[in-house]
């Protein structure tokens, strides 16, 4: 499903993944976790191709996205991001937040496009508010409509960027209950989180990045629950 083989960034001399490689099956939900600065960010964005690798490989599907000849727009279609800042557009009423890349990019027509954007604001519990605008919604509601918005272009693979590090405590629950139903109905998920109760039950791989390498890479309870690694047991005593 997903292929990361000898990934590398550097930004001028600053050296920020250094052969990062990972497979993810589908259905598979792997939690990314690390101190700030790890690389967690850089490697998902270079998954979608938000940032181009300095070297290395990425395949999703098959196809290899860091191939010169590939076609960027299809490929990052098949990749949906949901970042910690929700990014909607205040301007828009949620429906068309919800409706405007569909049609943009996929060029669905109106009508179907605003049936499969409530069909997914369904899907997170949002679906009266499809009329209100973001400055309306809660924090926790514009990170689920944010969801609703990479769910309604049919992504074969979710990447979340910390999607709950920037809301208040008591919203948090709704976003990562939205987030375990997507994983058990088998969405292939990478997630990069400080969530540790979220990434114990959820996730059937943790990896452990620090320095732009993978430390650790296991089953949570062998991550979380027994690391193995001074640097992985360091940060753990910091998160949990
Ligand atoms: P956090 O937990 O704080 O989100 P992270 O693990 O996601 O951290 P990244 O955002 O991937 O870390 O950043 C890794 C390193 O790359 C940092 O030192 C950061 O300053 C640097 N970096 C990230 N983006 C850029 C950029 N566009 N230009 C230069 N340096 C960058
Ligand atoms: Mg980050």
């Amino acid at each position: 499903m997903v292929e990361i083989r000898g990934l590398h960034k550097a930004y001028g001399d600053l050296k920020v993944l250094k052969g990062i490689d990972l497979t993810v099956e589908r259905g598979q939900v792997i939690c990314i976790i690390g101190p700030s600065g790890s690389g967690k960010s850089t490697l998902l964005r270079c998954v979608n191709l938000l940032e181009t690798p300095t070297g290395g490989q990425v395949f999703v599907e098959g196809e290899e996205l860091t191939h010169p000849d590939v076609d960027i727009d299809a490929a990052r279609r098949k990749v949906g991001m949901v970042f910690q800042q929700f990014n909607l557009f205040p301007h828009l009423k949620v429906l068309d937040n919800v409706t405007i890349a569909q049609r943009r990019v996929l060029k669905r027509p109106k009508g179907e496009a605003e049936r499969i954007a409530r069909e997914n604001l369904a899907k997170v519990g949002l679906e009266d508010k499809a009329d209100s605008y973001p400055a309306q919604l809660s924090g926790g509601q514009q990170q689920r409509v944010a969801i609703a918005r990479a769910l309604a272009m049919n992504p074969d693979l979710m990447l979340f960027d910390e999607p709950t590090s920037a809301l208040d405590p008591e919203l948090v629950g709704d976003v990562l209950t939205v987030m375990r139903k997507l994983a058990q109905e088998g969405m292939t998920m990478l997630v990069v989180t400080h969530e540790m109760g979220f990434a114990r039950d959820v996730a059937d791989r943790v990896v452990f990045m620090d320095g732009g390498v993978i430390v650790e890479d296991g089953p949570p309870e062998q991550v979380i629950g027994a690391p193995r690694h001074e640097r992985t047991k360091t940060f753990l005593r910091r998160v949990l």
